[in-house]
């Protein structure tokens, strides 16, 4: 159960407070895309977005991890400038640690930030990274990902039920 439990759970990108994890000594962040920074079906990308990145990026390295298909994940990654690792099978471990070494950091110099326990939370926090979990943007989803929808519901039930983590009571 323990790696479905985030470091930090927030309603969503804009609310995580950066400072806080500057001052964790935090050099990089890994994004999730879809249900993250936008929904799975939408190429455009707000403006208050691409300030938020363009701010970020003067703090931190910023890479979008994503399970997308490159050409999905390209686009919004090339609209925001900034690096992308497609097809990234999460939660399997080896992109988290390629991006350790493409930056040379440790992990507890990075933070991944998704809206999915059963992918971003896990595959974070096997690697012994920060893991901050936002509320998905919407419910439209990929046939994949309401099949793990299920489970995390299951997992979110008991998680609730001992009072460790409930929707909409942020933390962190
Ligand atoms: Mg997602």
């Amino acid at each position: 159960m323990k790696n479905y439990i985030p470091d930090i759970y927030q309603k969503d990108i804009k609310t995580i407070n950066y400072n806080k994890l500057k001052k964790r000594k935090i050099k990089c962040l890994i994004f999730d895309l879809d249900n993250t920074i936008t929904n799975y079906y939408n190429n455009n990308i707000d403006k208050d977005i691409i300030s938020l990145f363009d701010s970020l990026k003067k703090d931190f390295k910023v890479i979008i991890l994503s399970n997308s298909t490159k050409k999905r994940v390209s686009k919004i990654a090339n609209k925001l400038k900034v690096q992308y690792i497609p097809l990234a099978m999460k939660p399997l471990a080896f992109n988290f640690k390629r991006i350790m070494k493409r930056y040379h950091l440790s992990n507890d110099a990075l933070a991944i930030i998704g809206d999915q326990i059963m992918t971003d939370i896990k595959g974070g926090n096997k690697v012994k990274i920060v893991t901050i979990l936002v509320d998905p943007i919407d419910d439209k989803e990929l046939s994949i990902t309401k099949i793990n929808r299920l489970i995390e519901n299951h997992k979110l039930k008991t998680l609730s039920r001992k009072n460790i983590l409930k929707r909409g009571n942020y933390y962190g």
